[in-house]
């Protein structure tokens, strides 16, 4: 049995910089960082736009208390208040830190850190490394990580968190390249996963955002919360999803429908291409269904070409090679094909502004803690405003090392039974190796992602998402009947893995699916074709989904609010 002071899974921005904070804070800990991929091919390095902090080094106007009510705005009030106001208070510190490591952010003349416009933001507060800003952050974390001397497992896959006495004391993992099971014991227990993009069939997230430790969390018996916010970023690359960052429109670029107009003046005549992620990817859809889509097909166009190819090959170049590789488009001289595709999710694991999980409203999990797109602390509410989702993995994450370190202290490892849990490992891999099946692990992926495309999409209705959960039904048992796997082989066998990602996938999407069918309004990315009216009223709270006895189950909590009453979300 492998043991340690505090084990961190994921090495994204979350994980990083809270296994980083942990050791600067006291560097003898005994501190572990997993992760299934090697850290620096996290999804976080793909971020692209930047990372929002009133730094006022564009806009003087520009305060912590705009920042903050931006976010509130852009969160359609579900935000929690407290929360938002520590995210946007503590930005600017963990920017400038982020520089004091090494962080090569784009600059203005001057030498000061230059911001750029975004979606929803009221002033030019995001900071970014051209639109390659998470590469540049993640790699001086990992950087400062091996000054700190961590214990880094890279591609091994954690395949269950071991929770008893509503304490988290381990977790058991797998090791790619050799398929060895081992079980941790520690003190204290992060998760730091990552989002579930994959859930969808058009994704701007990588292979690995499968929602495991949302799944690990839901299995134990804890609840999610606020599953049915799932962000569509507007500009995925037609057809093949992947993103095109916000960067581009905070640059200036336009969107455009089949008849040549800038048809945002419709839907945010104040905001234009810089309205929310939510409202912009309803407009498109709109466009779309009245037939305004490009030559009557499903997407629009994103046009960059009076930005002139100095500024396009400056500021955004990283966009400019996606539509050149992926599509053969130069954008300096021709438009890029843009639809929506899933990008975020709001919800997760929910946790108190110190990183420690919520088992319910009132209690929490001793020595489990979650940060990063896994958890819901909740500073998105029901939408996300761009850049500000490396700000709360930074924040956040922060927050959460200090916990951790104060958690262990005066703690003693915990008693675990190392014997049974290997079997239980054991035992879960040997039925998925032999069942003997006649379905494809990408025939079951492809059925359940378009059951969730289909039913759960930009627009929901109570006819679809029950459709959508009796559809899940059956997958569910092809899944835990019919799968079969060929490679029986120890070594690297991401068949396997990818099996027990897709039960995670499932998991999570059947929570998914049961909190939109319950929330019966529209508000923020969660858009009722049934119910069109925010719901203030009924709906101010978060969800709260968990299982009971296997079948999903609902409840809410109240939501947050200091400084700003809900007021109705225009722009
Ligand atoms: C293309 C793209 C561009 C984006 N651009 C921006 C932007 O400009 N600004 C912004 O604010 N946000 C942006 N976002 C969102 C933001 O990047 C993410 O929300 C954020 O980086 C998530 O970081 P994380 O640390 O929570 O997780 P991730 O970076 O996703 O890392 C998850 C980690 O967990 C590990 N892991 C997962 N499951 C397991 C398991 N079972 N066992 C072991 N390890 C596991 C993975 O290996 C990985 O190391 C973007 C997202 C995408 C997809």
């Amino acid at each position: 049995m492998l043991e340690h002071d505090i084990v961190i899974i994921g090495g994204g921005l979350a994980g990083c910089r809270a296994a980083l904070e942990a050791l600067r804070r006291d560097p003898g800990l005994n501190l572990a960082l997993v992760a299934k991929t090697h850290p620096i091919r996290s999804h976080s390095v793909a971020a692209q736009g930047g990372i929002a902090a009133a730094l006022k080094n564009v806009d003087e106007q520009d305060s912590w208390e705009a920042h903050a009510f931006d976010t509130v705005k852009g969160s359609d009030y579900l935000a929690d208040q407290d929360a938002v106001e520590i995210l946007t208070q503590e930005a600017p510190q963990v920017i400038i830190d982020l520089e004091h490591l090494g962080v090569l952010f784009s600059r203005l003349p001057d030498g000061r850190i230059a911001q750029r416009a975004f979606g929803g933001h009221s002033h030019n507060r995001t900071c970014y490394a051209a639109d390659k800003t998470g590469h540049a952050i993640l790699h001086e974390l990992v950087n400062n990580l091996k000054r700190f001397g961590v214990k880094l497992y890279s591609e091994w896959y954690v395949l269950q968190l071991i929770l008893e006495e509503n304490q988290a004391k381990g977790v058991v993992m797998l090791e790619l390249a050799t398929g060895r099971l081992e079980v941790v014991r520690a003190k204290a227990v992060m998760l730091a996963t990552g989002g579930y993009g994959r859930i969808y069939n058009s994704t701007s997230n990588d292979f690995a955002s499968t929602g495991d430790g949302m799944a690990m969390v839901a299995r134990a018996g804890l609840p999610l919360q606020d599953m049915e916010f799932v962000q569509f970023h507007p500009t995925g690359l037609y057809p093949v999803g992947v993103l095109i960052s916000e960067a581009v429109r905070g640059e200036g670029a336009y969107l455009i429908n089949n008849e040549g107009e800038r048809f945002m003046a419709t839907y945010a005549p104040s905001r234009m291409e810089l309205a929310p992620r939510d409202i912009t990817s309803r407009a498109i859809v709109t466009e779309v269904r009245a037939g305004r889509g490009i030559g009557g097909k499903d997407y629009v166009y994103l046009d960059l070409r009076h930005l002139g190819a100095e500024t396009i090959h400056s500021r955004v170049p990283f966009c400019w090679e996606e539509a050149h590789r992926h599509l053969g488009i130069d954008a300096v001289v021709e438009p890029i094909p843009v639809r929506p595709t899933v990008h975020y999710c709001m919800g997760g694991i929910p946790v108190t502004v110190e990183g420690q999980v919520l088992r319910d409203p009132e209690t929490v999990v001793r020595g489990l803690f979650a940060a990063g797109e896994t958890a819901c602390v909740s500073v998105h509410g029901a939408n996300r405003l761009g850049s500000n989702s490396l700000l709360e993995c930074i924040v956040y994450g922060r927050r959460a090392g200090a916990a951790l370190v104060e958690a262990v202290k005066g703690q003693s490892l915990p008693k675990l039974d190392e014997g049974s849990l290997l079997k239980q490992a054991t035992e879960r891999i040997t039925s998925l190796m032999e069942r003997p099946g006649d379905s494809r692990i990408d025939a079951v992926r492809r059925q359940f992602q378009d059951c969730m495309t289909t039913h759960c999409g930009v627009y929901r209705t109570e006819a679809l998402l029950q459709e959508g959960i009796r559809q899940l039904q059956q997958i569910r048992q092809r899944y835990d009947q019919r799968l079969r796997l060929d490679d029986q082989s120890k070594v690297w066998n991401t068949e396997l893995i990818e099996a027990l990602e897709l039960d995670n996938l499932i998991t999570v999407g059947s929570l998914i699916l049961h909190s939109a069918l319950e929330r019966r309004e529209s508000r923020g990315s969660h858009a009722r074709e049934d119910y069109p009216q925010r719901d203030d009223q009924k709906f101010l709270c978060h969800t709260l989904a968990a299982f009971r006895e296997g079948s999903p189950h609902i409840s809410y909590r109240p939501v947050v609010i200091t400084r700003f009453t809900p007021q109705e979300r225009k722009y």
